[in-house]
């Protein structure tokens, strides 16, 4: 435990928190690193009276009262890691520490090496496509919360949390044959455009405890993926601009659908379908299966602004690779429009492509 402790912070205090677990082992591999990290939510979730939300670089953990009166400490965060990691994959690794820093300083000073390996974690997979691969691979992690969701990870688009890939997902089959994370027979495929197969419905029905009957990994509007609560982003319709907004989880301010995320996040998560609506993670947004049957990446009207400027290398191809000039400039942030008429004054002078794109309904 480095930096304060619980009993240094008033009730309902807050501090930064940095999990740091490195592991040493003769079968370790670095393609393990996300399945070990992803773990953290939900072992620490499965301690009475301690809530955590997130991954990667945007974790939060809320401690109850109640907990902190029978004695909880922050460094049992890392004793509970340290057990649980060891006896569920103390088979891919002999040795494991962890440090929990609570110090702003020493948290922000991990955060160019950790960032670093998860933008290398995402290149992997840039080659594969869906149509390339007879498998993908489920995520059920999340049901300790939202027990209809499960999460179905394809090359082309990664757990909505941002931290399972589809080999993230093959590999973490592999260490757990029976874990959250199943191989998903595509079967015969039903609609190609809007991401729909025979074999991943089936699969999804089974494990959604038969809540969800049609699923289409690729839709917006049409029976999309359900989220958890997890996803690094949300995007949903603007239906005055004939486009979709998209905001990044950090974000604490209004956005032009009326709603701030944490709103908007009680009416996507929760493992339901709601069209118009859906939770996904950063790195889909560069994917040529983002929102397809509703005409791509191209309908993004509007961005808070810390998202655009992550995003702009990716958003500067997607207008390079539709032939639109300026793309990333024509689409709105909460500098320029704060509310959907706002949105829309801007892409009309921005001439944005989402204007001439067939009607959204
Ligand atoms: S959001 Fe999806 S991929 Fe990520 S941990 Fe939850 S169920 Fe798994």
């Amino acid at each position: 435990m480095i930096g304060p402790e619980i009993d240094d912070i008033q009730e309902g205090g807050k501090l930064p928190v940095g999990i740091w677990v490195e592991v040493a082992g003769r079968e370790m591999q670095s393609d393990f690193e996300p399945i070990l990290e992803r773990q953290i939510h939900d072992l620490i979730n499965g301690a009475h009276g301690i809530f955590h939300m997130g991954q990667r670089d945007i974790n939060w953990i809320r401690i109850s009262k109640e907990a902190r009166e029978k004695g909880f400490k922050f460094k049992h965060l890392g004793s509970i890691l340290h057990a649980k990691l060891h006896g569920e994959y103390g088979k891919v690794f002999d040795k494991l520490q962890v440090k929990i820093f609570t110090r702003e300083n020493e948290v922000l000073e991990r955060l160019d090496q950790v960032r670093a390996v998860y933008q290398q974690r995402d290149a992997r997979l840039a080659d594969m496509t869906d149509e390339s691969v007879e498998t993908y691979y489920s995520c059920a992690l999340c049901q300790s919360f939202a027990p209809n969701h499960v999460c179905i990870i394809t090359p082309e688009r990664s757990g909505l949390c941002g931290s399972y890939n589809w080999l993230d997902g093959k590999a973490a089959h592999k260490i757990n044959p029976t874990g959250p994370n199943q191989p998903v027979n595509k079967g015969s495929v039903i609609d190609p455009v809007k991401g729909q197969w025979q074999g991943v419905n089936e699969f999804v029905y089974n494990n959604s405890h038969k809540n969800l009957e049609i699923f289409n990994a690729y839709s917006i509007i049409d029976y999309p993926m359900t989220s958890c609560g997890c996803f690094e982003c949300i995007s949903c319709l603007l239906p005055s601009t004939n486009g979709i907004m998209v905001v990044y989880r950090e974000f604490p301010e209004m956005t032009p659908v009326g709603m701030k995320f944490s709103t908007l996040a009680g009416t996507v998560g929760g493992g339901a379908q709601t069209p118009g609506f859906i939770g996904h993670s950063k790195q889909y947004i560069g994917s040529r299966k983002f929102i397809l049957p509703e005409g791509g990446a191209g309908r993004i009207v509007w961005m808070n602004s810390h998202l655009k400027q992550e995003m702009a290398p990716l958003l500067k191809r997607i207008g390079e690779e539709n032939g639109i000039e300026d793309f990333y400039g024509m689409i709105a942030d909460e500098t320029v429009a704060t509310t959907e008429e706002e949105v829309l004054e801007y892409i009309s002078k921005a001439n944005h492509p989402a204007l001439e794109m067939p009607s959204l309904f």
